[in-house]
């Protein structure tokens, strides 16, 4: 469906937890979330019927996110209802993959698409500072156990910090020049846990393009500009989401984890859909999409998110 823009909405993001196994400094608070009952999650079923609903407003595309997705138990078996939603043409899932590696094969016979792999730095000392509480080789075994389940050309995903993992850019560009990956840069976005912090840690994807200066740009995928440089096996990818805003092409809604559909990531509006079924589920999600709004107004140091949440509420 199209929204009163003419943006068409094709894209659902689904939060399935905010629980999750790390406490990402820009993500989380460090003691974590309060622990919420289980009825203020919405059940596979509920989240199915969420599903199917968006399908006949035109969603093709869901990702399921988190918190961390993989933290809650039978994920695959969610996902094999989405896979199976009249009208859904991909299921993908973003993770920090740390336990993966046992739910590669399952998730992958389940009929999940694609993966995206978050990862900010390559050093393990940093990974615990950044992540808090996880362990870079548990994620790079999730990697290789999705890499020997069949999911080819995944997407590893970078949140740039400047201070923090600005000075490892060339070595994550080295990885889309060995392996076929795209290696995607992701500008920090001023939001809960790091709404407040120092201008200097809110990078532009411009580090990027100065440090490899033999990176051309080779096209566009969804909300990333792609470049890649002589003999690349992968490529690159910059989410510009602060300095170069896409939201006239934006294609996306979001729902939480408890169950309210926001339509833009920056706005506090949210429309419930918890208890509503048929043909009431569907109004809403198309109320939803009406109230998408234009544009948000991110400026680092200026003006931050005007969400309440954290992000691992929302899943990015
Ligand atoms: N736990 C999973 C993971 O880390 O991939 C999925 C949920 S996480 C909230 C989704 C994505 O949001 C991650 O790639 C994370 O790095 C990104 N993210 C979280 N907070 C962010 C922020 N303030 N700015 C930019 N990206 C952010
Ligand atoms: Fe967890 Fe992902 Fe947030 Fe890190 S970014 S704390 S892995 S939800």
């Amino acid at each position: 469906m199209r929204d009163t823009l003419g943006r068409n909405i094709s894209y659902l993001r689904l939060s399935i937890t905010d629980k999750c196994n790390c406490r990402c400094i820009y993500c989380m608070p460090a003691a974590g979330v309060a622990h919420r009952r289980h009825r203020d999650l919405l059940s596979f079923e509920e989240l199915a019927e969420v599903v199917a609903a968006a399908a006949t407003l035109g969603v093709r595309k869901v990702r399921i996110t988190g918190g961390e997705p993989l933290a809650r138990r039978g994920v695959e078996e969610l996902v094999r209802l989405v896979a199976a939603t009249p009208g859904i043409d991909e299921v993908d899932m973003t993770t920090n993959a740390t336990m993966l590696a046992p739910l590669a094969r399952p998730l992958r016979e389940a009929g999940l698409t694609r993966l995206n792999v978050s990862l900010d730095t390559l050093r393990p000392e940093r990974y615990r500072d950044i992540s808090r509480t996880g362990e870079l080789a548990d994620a790079i075994a999730g990697m290789r156990a999705a890499a020997d389940a069949g999911f080819t050309n995944f997407k590893m995903n970078c949140v740039l910090m400047g201070g923090v993992n600005d000075d490892e850019v060339a070595d994550f560009v080295d990885i889309a020049r060995r392996e076929p990956v795209e290696v995607r840069f992701i500008e920090l976005m001023p939001m809960g846990e790091c709404a407040a912090w120092p201008r200097e840690r809110f990078v532009s994807g411009d580090v990027v393009l100065n440090t490899c200066p033999d990176l051309a740009r080779i096209g566009e995928g969804g909300v990333a500009e792609l470049y890649a440089g002589p003999g690349f096996a992968g490529r690159v990818g910059l989410i510009r989401a602060v300095s170069h805003r896409f939201c006239s092409g934006c294609d996306r809604i979001r729902v939480t984890a408890d169950g309210r559909l926001k339509p833009c990531l920056h706005s506090a509006a949210e429309v419930p859909l918890v208890g509503l079924h048929g043909e009431t589920l569907v109004d809403a999600i198309r109320a939803g999409i009406e109230a998408k709004p234009a544009h948000h107004n991110l400026r680092p140091g200026v003006s931050a998110s005007a969400t309440p949440r954290d992000m691992n509420e929302i899943g990015g």
